[in-house]
């Protein structure tokens, strides 16, 4: 007998509940689909596409080159495959977006109706959103009794499960009504080359994500509370987007951070696994609120900002290109941009900075600063993605309140004090002193003409006026507040 394993975002061998269940039934059949009907919000952007790329071809040699590889709906291509491959039985890890929800358990039902078994189980979360809910029932809104009462009271998360003996069925199956893909054939690289940068930043693989994790326990893990907030650091994990596509899980996480630790008294260090686990529990916060509450990747949590006055003009046009292109002026911001567009990743400490700006500088929707991060991130994930946007504006559950605006240039003197970060990724500041890198406009024109810049032709003047532009945000909230 033959089982078939769909793979989603769950690309790994190692504690993959759907396939230690395949396991048990016989050789498995392994099968990816590019879905090219997953609605506009949650079809891949180019960053995630290009991870996706690499993933899949780790994937595959570690299958020895037999995953069955499809681009459809798998809504036909999963029953066709049953068919022609004359299997029985169907397992996959469940996914949480709307779209998925619904997509699954169409395909369940048809299964069920060709007498085939269908079994989903969880291999990406530590606890499933639909068995954490308050004592009256209903959905937690606030992380922390999400987290400390409602998560951590249960059980403890699943212990990665053991896939090592799993027989994979060779590829030679014939599916006469399919046409069978190679990699290349779903053309997820970028034509134009700008993921020079990303080769160098991402091992792409699930030893890639297993030497990351190795990597930061025993080189970050202990100072992680603080260091967690200096971008030019190497002070988090970076697991992000092997967590996204699953080449490793969350309780492989939990468990190597929990185990390294077991017996461990020193207080500084209980402290960074302490903060780490729960930053993965935030992890568990976005997919909880997504599944409760699935229109937030859309629409405002808090619907009192529907009536929001963003700004849509001409002007504001042009502000989002310059903040999409790291030319706004304010070096922390745009060294931010710089590095996303770049690498595929941002800092948190500066996704926060960078989403105030857009958000209460400019007055720009925070769903074009969404859609962005989700074209620009190789972590993009619609539940995170959604969650920190909202957490940013003001109008998700539990966020920053609208009326505490970042100011940019105190944060890069907060958070990076030698301003290493901005130097980085705006090389052209590098010759200004300290005193000056986070805001290069106030420097007198000597120093600026030592430090070879002009403004306005080297790097821009600033696009907003900080103060003003704060006192037009806080204008603005309050007409939403009157008018509720
Ligand atoms: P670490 O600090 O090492 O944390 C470990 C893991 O915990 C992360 O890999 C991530 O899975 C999870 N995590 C940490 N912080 C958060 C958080 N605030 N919310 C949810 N999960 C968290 N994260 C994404 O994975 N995808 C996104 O699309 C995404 N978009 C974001 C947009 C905005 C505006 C903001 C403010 C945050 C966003 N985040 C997103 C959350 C966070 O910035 C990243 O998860 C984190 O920077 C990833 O780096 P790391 O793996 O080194 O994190």
């Amino acid at each position: 007998t033959q089982a078939l394993v769909w793979f989603r975002q769950d690309l790994r061998i190692k504690d993959n509940p759907a396939l230690a269940n395949a396991n048990q039934i016989g050789n498995v059949l392994p099968v990816y689909i590019f879905d090219d009907t997953v609605p506009e919000e949650g079809s891949m952007g180019g960053a995630s596409r290009w991870f996706l790329h690499h993933a899949l071809e780790s994937l595959n040699k570690a299958l020895d080159n037999k995953l069955l590889i499809f681009k459809g709906d798998p809504k036909e291509i999963i029953p066709s495959l049953c068919k022609s491959a004359q299997c029985q039985h169907v397992f996959w890890n469940r996914m949480y977006e709307p779209w998925a929800i619904s997509r699954d358990s169409i395909i369940k039902t048809t299964l069920k109706s060709m007498d085939i078994n269908a079994t989903s189980s969880n291999g990406s979360l530590l606890w499933e959103p639909m068995s954490v809910l308050k004592k009256d029932g209903t959905p937690y809104k606030v992380y922390t009794p999400f987290y400390k009462n409602g998560c951590l009271k249960q059980a403890p998360p699943r212990y990665p499960v053991n896939t090592h003996h799993t027989k994979f069925a060779e590829s030679s199956v014939e599916f006469p009504d399919l046409a069978r893909l190679t990699i290349s054939d779903l053309q997820l690289l970028p034509k134009i080359k700008w993921d020079e940068k990303f080769y160098e930043m991402w091992d792409v693989s699930e030893n890639g994500a297993q030497d990351k994790l190795a990597h930061f326990i025993t080189s970050s893990i202990d100072n992680y509370d603080e260091q967690r907030n200096i971008p030019s650091v190497e002070g988090t994990s970076l697991l992000s987007p092997y967590l996204h596509f699953g080449l490793i899980s969350p309780n492989q996480t939990w468990y190597a951070v929990v185990d390294a630790f077991e017996g461990i008294d020193s207080a500084k260090e209980r402290k960074g696994v302490g903060v780490y686990l729960s930053e993965l529990g935030w992890r568990e916060f976005s997919y909880y609120l997504l599944f409760h509450f699935n229109h937030i990747q859309r629409e405002n949590f808090n619907s009192k900002f529907n009536i929001f006055p963003w700004k849509n003009d001409t002007q504001s046009k042009q502000d989002l290109t310059a903040w999409q292109t790291g030319n706004t002026g304010i070096p922390i911001v745009d060294a931010g941009m710089r590095e996303l567009y770049k690498t595929g990743y941002m800092h948190n400490r500066v996704r926060m900075i960078v989403g105030s700006f857009l958000v209460k500088n400019l007055l720009i929707d925070w769903r074009r600063g969404e859609r962005w991060f989700w074209d620009c991130l190789v972590d993009a994930d619609t539940a995170s993605n959604a969650a920190g946007w909202q957490w940013v504006a003001g109008s998700g559950a539990d966020a920053a309140p609208f009326f505490r605006i970042f100011n940019p240039i105190l944060q890069g003197e907060k958070f990076d004090k030698q301003g290493e970060y901005v130097k980085t990724y705006c090389p052209e500041l590098s010759n200004l002193p300290n005193k000056y890198i986070h805001k290069p406009w106030d420097a007198p024109p000597i120093i600026l003409a030592e430090a070879g810049i002009t403004l306005g032709e080297d790097y821009p003047h600033p696009i907003a006026d900080l103060s003003a532009t704060r006192k037009r945000a806080l204008d603005a909230y309050s007409s939403i507040k009157k008018a509720v």
